[in-house]
């Protein structure tokens, strides 16, 4: 399979090639030359499949003969080693809960699977892989996990000290061997800019091999199509034709995946495109213009998101047609307000503990379901217990930690780390 640009003007490249880049050279974004349709008989035989099964038929396609079929069954299956249940909240609403991994949040999927395909492709060249991060704190923390251990990687995290929440430098700093964490006397911007500076530098990337594990790499995205199958598979019979996905968004990677599982077959009836204030593409589907802005903090704040990256992989899957795209997704924006009255409502009605992101996802169905038939599934994209106090605030109980991710016995390792380049640079050079 080959990749090509949304922009257009590089030559396509095979799947290796497209991960490692993580970007085409002319700052569009990897899309996938064609996208299969699934046979019906896989469709037929979906509902007794397991989620790896299901992820190795969806990814195999695109990882074509650049990972030999046995590699990839297991690679997937060590990927999704936590389930993806859907829980029933009411007679027409379901909870995808992709929580259930390291880091309580679905970017465990993606940030999986691109270490895996990495190590993969690095452990055949038979050199070390280091991987750089910046991160305001989630990416990290995913990336950090799905990355432990890994054969081949060292990761060094930049993250900036005293802004990122307890639990997520937890998350960072805590898991040691691979994962290098730098705690970075400045701002996320800081961050950001020491990690470009370092992918700007010849001679360090010759003299390391860097790549990134920046949310928009293909093997970040295509990953995140399965768990729509599998959410479909787990739905009552009389709901597969009626299934309406509702995606709480920020870059809109997760919707760009069910458009892609859509493509593949999947009948998908509606998609909702949910958003805090930040609600850039709601606005588009509403108005037709796409107006970038910037973020603004709210509550659901891996949402915060002004100038969403995916809406160009959004717009190239309906060939650039709007009139296309407002047939398949409806927009709708929450306030803070809304969010935590969704949160409450919905444990006072059905005893269901919805996450702020999740919870915007719910407030969509609703509007949605005001005018239009079906059964809605959102995606509960993070653990309630992430956003504890707000959570908590809303519906007076606590909100215990799962046991698979408690470590308070774990001790913080992190460096200490001025915003300078000259040191940064002399830091990756000297690492082993
Ligand atoms: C990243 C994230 C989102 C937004 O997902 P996109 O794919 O960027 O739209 C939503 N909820 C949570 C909890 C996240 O971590």
């Amino acid at each position: 399979m080959k990749y090509y640009s949304t922009k257009g003007t590089v030559e396509p490249v095979n799947f290796q090639e497209a991960i490692f880049r993580g970007l085409p050279a002319d700052n569009g974004l990897f899309m996938p030359e064609k996208i299969p349709v699934l046979p019906s008989s896989f469709f037929d035989e979906l509902s007794k499949m397991s989620l790896p099964e299901i992820g190795f038929e969806v990814l195999r396609h695109f990882v074509d003969s650049e990972i030999p079929d046995e590699t990839l069954k297991e690679l997937v299956a060590d990927t999704l080693s936590f389930d993806i249940p859907l829980t029933r909240i009411n007679d027409s609403v379901y909870a995808l809960e992709l929580f259930h991994g390291p880091t309580m949040a679905f970017k465990d999927v993606g940030a999986r699977f691109l270490a895996r395909c990495l190590s993969y492709f690095t452990q055949k060249k038979s050199n070390q892989l280091t991987v750089l991060v910046a991160t305001s704190g989630d990416t990290g923390s995913a990336v950090a996990n799905g990355f432990f251990n890994v054969d081949g990687i060292e990761v060094v995290i930049l993250y900036p000290s005293g802004k990122v929440s307890g639990f997520q430098e937890q998350q960072m700093t805590t898991l040691g061997g691979n994962i290098t964490a730098l705690e970075v006397d400045g701002t996320f911007d800081d961050c950001q800019a020491l990690v470009k500076q370092a992918f700007l530098d010849d001679e360090l990337r010759e003299a390391k091999q860097l790549t990134s594990a920046n949310s928009i790499n293909i093997a970040r995205l295509l990953p995140q199509s399965i768990y729509y199958f599998y959410a479909w598979a787990q739905l009552p019979d009389e709901a597969k034709n009626e299934a309406i996905f509702s995606v709480p968004s920020g870059n809109y990677g997760n919707l760009s995946a069910g458009l892609i599982a859509q493509k593949m077959g999947l009948p998908i009836k509606h998609f909702l495109a949910c958003s805090n204030t930040n609600d850039t593409v709601p606005l588009y589907l509403w108005n037709g213009n796409f107006e970038p802005k910037p973020s603004v903090s709210t509550i659901s704040n891996a949402m915060d998101v002004g100038n969403p990256s995916n809406f160009f992989r959004m717009l190239d899957l309906f060939d650039g047609s709007y009139q296309q795209m407002i047939k398949h997704i409806s927009g709708y924006a929450y306030t803070d307000d809304s969010t935590r009255d969704a949160i409450q409502k919905t444990y006072a009605l059905y005893g269901y503990i919805l996450d702020p992101h999740g919870a915007v996802g719910y407030l969509g169905l609703m509007d949605y379901f005001r005018s239009e038939q079906g059964t809605g599934i959102l995606l509960e994209t993070a653990h309630p217990v992430k956003f504890k106090q707000t959570v908590e605030d809303q519906i007076l109980r606590d909100v215990p930690v799962p046991a698979h991710v408690e470590k308070t016995s774990l001790e913080k390792k992190s460096i200490p780390f001025n915003a300078n380049f000259t040191d940064f640079r002399s830091f990756l050079i000297d690492k082993q």
